[in-house]
């Protein structure tokens, strides 16, 4: 046996030791599956007290074997399941042993680790905040496989289950055995050994509550008249989450109905047939490789230069307290870090902290920190008009109003005061890095930080590296970034980097279906379809139609000097067209949408006078795959032209940062899902129907003639 072993202690008792061979973590895979029958075969020969099912690692265990459930296709589904069902049928056999068994969880416990804990009669962990529990598979496309969807329904209800299984919420020890998902909290490992101990030594003969005699679902049973109501509304909002776009949390929901109707082995080879046919299906596949391998690598440094040692920022500037600016502070004074947010008065800085202050309010009232932390937080922002006041920062980032002088400007006096090492960046959303640099005393120690808005709830920044940005400069803002807490992509500088670039497409496409005559509604509809988080005509009104017109002259005039003509694009007539009506946008009160302020926004009823014609309507699918398409396309260039140099970075950037469907896998993971060759022959066909933006570029026609995807 390679993953777990058994011994007997002086009490009588089996431990059954997880402990996979070669391998920091236990997995359940085809040797767990092997070794879980052996075990049990080899204890029907024994004489035992009771089981203690504890992990020989640092954390409890893993779950599934992510790599090689990402490789199952139709033709090895059936394997799989035998595989499932295998294992499912060993937890089985030791849950209606009749001896008590119980789950010593000393570290993280998620996914098949809980349902490892979950087939066990009382469940002990260790009081420490490494230890997480809970089903998380919901946010990979998968479902809880390993009976975690029969026994949680069973332990809970319907209804308590719900969230536990669709949403895929983890626990802390304390919050779990508030939920009951835990019998008791130890204060040290060999306490929960103890307590264990005591367990079994106290209980001769256990049932679960789901085998017993007169067991009734809590909450009733599906066909129960209040029961019965809830789920008739149930898939219905579901739906409005997953917009019909994510099939595991209806698997999920369908297998928890199903289930509760049947006996509890049926119970487990419906949730074992749902879990197949996720496993065997594209977005599963899609959020895995995204959410799990290329988010990991990213964490881990992948675009980081490698032989630069690691380093840490004690004390950051930031320019400008506006809405960028005051978020930022916020962002690094929260993780520890002392901020000097410096404006133009004193008054202007302190009201960007004010945006902290509210911030930390909140989370105090909502309980999720304490007055000390908010006090600590808060006493680290220290708000001010003195440029010298920046003597000692490791690191400066400018988020001053997006003026070329301007930043030049800030940039000259803030390195007056820098130390010789420091990194000095711009969040600028549109104005090229290597440009911005040449007002820099030191180039290669400038460069671009992209955060987005609002920044305490955006995962991503968009790390840009200008002509002459070194190795050194470019490692020490991954570091930062990671210690905020949030997901670096490296880019190389671009007019409009690379996600506002692809953001542009997809506004531009919105606005240009609404110019040919396309219902508004229809297209609004067809976004929140896709599984695009906003429509992009309301994502243009909160941009602003006035920005989205200032940034199109800005980069016409500069292309000019670089003696380039850009062509229109084919939503510019309809912005200009709503600017003269004077909608320019949200924070003007109306823009495609009006904004009554006493109810939801709604689409503008002029919208249809102005724009609609009834010979242009579209297929619902035409306008997906338009919008789908066209930021897809945008990347791929972004890929050729090297703006982008991995596809994870691709991938994450452009669902992390400018809303592209998580389904997909991420721009280009779509497109290799699409399949590549079929992606060209439906990208010429909408070329051909709207337009040459739909053209892709030279080297994807050759990677899809090679066979090899992104
Ligand atoms: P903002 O207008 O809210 O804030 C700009 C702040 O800069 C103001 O408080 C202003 O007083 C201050 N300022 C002006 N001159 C200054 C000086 N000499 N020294 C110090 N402070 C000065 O702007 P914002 O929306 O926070 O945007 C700031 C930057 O971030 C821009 O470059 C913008 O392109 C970029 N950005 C904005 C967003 C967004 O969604 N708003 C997203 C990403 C990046």
């Amino acid at each position: 046996m390679n993953s777990l072993r058994i011994e007997q202690d002086q009490n009588g008792i089996v431990h059954l030791v997880l402990d996979r061979q070669g391998a920091s973590a236990n997995l359940m895979d085809e040797q767990f599956a092997a070794d879980l029958a052996q075990v049990v075969a080899q204890l029907q020969q024994m004489t035992y007290c009771g089981i203690i099912v504890r992990s020989a690692k640092s954390t409890f265990f893993a779950g599934g074997d992510l790599g090689k459930i990402a490789e199952v296709t139709t033709e090895t589904g059936q394997p799989f399941f035998a595989m499932v069902e295998s294992i499912k049928a060993s937890m089985r056999a030791l849950e209606t042993g009749g001896k008590p068994v119980v789950a010593c969880i000393n570290g993280a416990a998620l996914g098949g680790g809980w349902e490892v804990a979950l087939a066990c009669h009382h469940r002990i962990a260790f009081k420490h905040k490494s230890v997480k529990v809970g089903l998380p598979e919901v946010t990979l496309g998968l479902l809880p496989g390993g009976g975690g969807i029969a026994r949680t329904v069973r332990l809970f209800g319907l209804k308590a289950a719900m969230p536990l299984l669709t949403e895929g919420k983890q626990f802390g020890v304390e919050k779990a055995l508030k939920a009951g998902l835990l019998h008791e909290l130890a204060d040290t490992e060999p306490a929960m050994l103890a307590q264990a101990t005591a367990f079994i030594q106290a209980n001769e003969q256990v049932t679960q509550p789901w085998d017993m005699k007169g067991y009734r679902l809590p909450g009733g049973n599906p066909g129960s008249p209040k029961m019965a109501q809830m789920l008739a509304v149930a898939p219905a909002m579901l739906k409005l989450q997953t917009k019909g776009v994510l099939p595991a949390p209806e698997a999920i929901l369908s297998a928890m109905v199903e289930g509760a109707q049947v006996d509890f082995d049926t119970a487990c080879r419906i949730e074992s047939r749902y879990f197949v046919s996720l496993v065997t299906g594209q977005v599963a596949k899609n959020l895995i490789n995204t959410f799990w391998f290329q988010l990991n690598d990213i964490k881990a440094g992948a675009s980081r230069p490698d032989g630069i040692a690691a380093t840490t920022v004690t004390k950051v500037g930031v320019l400008g307290a506006g809405m960028m600016g005051a978020g930022i502070a916020y962002a690094a004074a929260s993780r520890g870090i002392e901020v000097v947010l410096k404006d133009v008065s004193l008054d202007c800085a302190k009201k960007g902290k004010g945006y902290s202050e509210t911030l930390l309010a909140k989370q105090l009232q909502r309980g999720r920190i304490t007055a000390d932390q908010q006090r600590e937080i808060l006493a680290r922002i220290h708000p001010s008009e003195q440029v010298a006041d920046l003597g000692g920062c490791e690191l400066v980032i400018e988020a001053v109003f997006e003026q070329r002088q301007l930043k030049a400007r800030v940039t000259q006096e803030a390195e007056r005061h820098l130390p010789r090492e420091a990194v000095f960046a711009s969040n600028t959303s549109t104005l090229p890095i290597t440009g911005l640099a040449k007002a820099s005393e030191r180039p290669s120690q400038f460069i671009g930080l992209h955060f987005f808005s609002p920044v305490d709830k955006m995962p991503l920044v968009e790390i840009i590296c200008g002509e002459q940005t070194d190795s050194a400069t470019l490692a020490r803002a991954y570091d930062f970034v990671l210690q905020l807490g949030k997901t670096p992509i490296v880019v190389n500088d671009s007019r409009g980097f690379f996600t506002s670039r692809v953001f542009g497409t997809f506004t531009n496409e919105g606005i240009a279906m609404l110019g040919e005559g396309v219902s508004a509604a229809a297209i609004e509809n067809a976004a929140f379809l896709c599984g695009f988080p906003v429509g992009p005509l309301a994502v243009s009104d909160e941009v602003s139609l006035t920005l989205m017109e200032k940034i199109r002259n800005q980069t016409i005039a500069d292309l000019a000097d670089e003696g380039i003509i850009q062509p229109p694009k084919a939503g510019d007539a309809t912005i200009d067209r709503m600017i003269e009506l004077e909608r320019p946008g949200k924070l003007a009160g109306q823009g495609f949408y009006d904004y009554p302020p006493e109810s939801k926004k709604r689409l503008w009823s002029g919208l249809e006078a102005q724009f609609y014609r009834a010979e242009a309507q579209l297929p619902l699918t035409e306008i997906k795959d338009r919008l789908l398409f066209i930021m897809a396309i945008e990347t791929a260039r972004c890929y050729d032209e090297q703006v982008l140099t991995s596809s994870r970075d691709a991938n994450i950037g452009s669902i992390f940062g400018i809303g592209y469907p998580a389904w997909t896998g991420g721009a280009l993971q779509f497109i290799n899902q699409y399949g590549l060759g079929r992606f060209v022959a439906r990208a010429d066909e909408l070329a051909e129907r709207y337009g040459d933006r739909f053209l892709v570029p030279d080297s994807l026609r050759a990677r899809a003639d090679a066979n090899q995807q992104y």
